[in-house]
């Protein structure tokens, strides 16, 4: 525990908790978008494209942060593009941008004889190695990220939700549209140092996944996303240290993803058990079920803190019990 301590005084390591914590808050910001309109894997593809940009900023010496956003802004607004003119061919459209960007860069950061393990610090993450200068621009393109996904919610969603609609109403969906890929391009860079350029939308996915499981509107799916996102990167670079200590070797970058999927694993039981009651509750339409006797034993008269799910129906209260409703009418059960 001690040892633990040390270590998070260590400058490294505050760093490192630096980025994760805004990584976490971004990456499901603009993730609870792309998953609403059914564009989950976006960010790999973005993050693909962007192994480019890095390869081009290490062999120039210019700071593969910022070759990385321009060359990922550019593929995701190339991506959108090729989105719009239609699905016939837009499959393999995007799957040779997405191989171009990957073996493109792999190519250039072997042309300048570097080896494998420069370029391997954006592919699998490398969050304990990052720069000051790093963790600032960190943070203000992870605050740029969440100022967008929040201050613009109201509009990004309507266009997410029901495109027809929010052109309808007047909303430019085209801008919106570019706006998500531009923000989910930045956002594939500022999760770079943390998980990886190919592990990317495991963050912007994973936690949404989560947080619909449980949450019903917007807003608590997208907040409580963010949430999840920066337990499961804070949690994982704590974890990934812990086991350096025991000098066993694990790589933040991967731990980040599997806490968040160790979260989903437990919220997906939640989730069918909480949509089962949801079920539960819903009335049934007027006149399909009739009421019938029930003449089943009763070891108790249902009430408040039976154990029995209450559902409230007209001028009384039925009880789910063993897969039906029913309630108590004049000493007799009618079942609805
Ligand atoms: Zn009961
Ligand atoms: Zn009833
Ligand atoms: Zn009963």
């Amino acid at each position: 525990m001690n040892e633990l301590i040390e270590l998070l005084e260590r400058p490294f390591m505050q760093r490192a908790i630096i980025a994760a914590l805004v990584t976490g808050l971004a990456a499901p910001a603009i993730g609870t978008y792309l998953v609403q309109r059914r564009l989950a894997l976006m960010g790999d593809g973005i993050g693909h494209v962007a192994v480019t940009g890095v390869a081009i900023g290490l062999l120039t010496g210019a700071s593969p942060t910022w070759t990385a956003v321009l060359i990922a802004v550019a593929g995701a607004v190339l991506i959108e593009i090729i989105r719009e003119r239609g699905r016939t061919n837009g499959d393999v459209a995007l799957a040779l941008l997405f191989y171009g960007g990957l073996a493109g860069g792999i190519f250039i950061s072997g042309l300048d004889g570097q080896t494998t393990s420069s370029m391997g610090r954006y592919l699998f993450g490398s969050i304990t190695t990052i720069s000051e200068g790093d963790v600032l621009i960190t943070m203000g393109l992870a605050a740029v990220v969440i100022a967008f996904c929040l201050g613009l919610a109201p509009q990004l969603f309507a266009v997410a939700q029901d495109t027809e609609f929010a052109q309808v109403a007047g909303l430019r969906v085209r801008v919106y549209n570019v706006i998500v890929a531009v923000l989910a391009a930045v956002t594939v860079t500022v999760a770079m140092r943390t998980v990886g350029l190919l592990l990317v939308s495991a963050l912007m996915v994973v936690p949404v996944a989560t947080s619909q499981q449980f949450s019903r509107s917007f807003r608590t799916t997208i907040l409580a996303a963010m949430l999840l996102g920066t337990l499961a990167s804070v949690g994982g670079l704590l974890g990934a240290a812990s086991a350096s200590l025991a000098d066993v070797n694990v790589q933040p970058g991967p731990t980040i993803v599997l806490v968040a999927l160790a979260c989903y694993a437990v919220a997906w039981p939640i989730g069918i058990w909480l949509r089962h009651r949801a079920r539960l509750r819903e009335p049934f339409p007027e006149g399909v079920v009739a009421p019938e006797r029930c003449d089943e034993e009763h070891d108790h008269v249902h009430g408040p803190g039976c154990g029995h799910l209450a559902v409230p129906h007209e001028d009384h209260v039925d009880y789910v019990h063993d897969g039906h409703r029913h309630a108590v009418h004049e000493g007799h059960y009618d079942e609805h």
